[in-house]
């Protein structure tokens, strides 16, 4: 998988067999992917495949934006140390499940694709 680039940090995408360590998150659970912001590497299980790799590279790519854009320190202002992982998983995995969904319905609202930071995403079309 190639790298992608969050406010100027490059980000890392690896395959990884199953048994992987890196594929045991920060409360010691196996998962399908990690993100590790110290080397800013996202390592993926090899087996995820479509249409469960979009959905897997959509939350890790959250994480990574909450790390490079400093979302991270922010969140965890304001939010008990003891609620620091179940928010920021809530955050991934809001962006996970409804993200494109939110780009669909503003890109339908305005007929037209939508644009940030120079970024234009959606069709303008609405059909439902
Ligand atoms: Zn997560």
């Amino acid at each position: 998988m190639r790298p992608f680039v969050v406010n100027g940090e490059v980000w890392r995408v690896v395959r990884v067999p199953a048994g992987d360590p890196s594929l045991i998150d920060r409360t010691d659970t196996p998962r399908l992917a990690t993100t590790d912001p110290a080397t800013r590497t996202i390592s993926v299980l090899e087996s995820v495949m479509p249409p469960l790799l979009d959905r897997v590279m959509l939350h890790e790519a959250a994480h990574a934006i909450t790390v490079s854009r400093g979302l991270l320190g922010r969140m965890r202002s304001v939010v008990p140390t003891s609620a620091w992982v179940p928010v920021e998983e809530w955050a991934a995995q809001l962006v996970e499940g409804h993200a494109i969904e939110a780009v669909a319905a503003a890109s339908r609202s305005l007929g037209r694709p939508v644009c940030v930071d120079g970024t234009c995403m959606g069709q303008g079309t609405n059909t439902t």
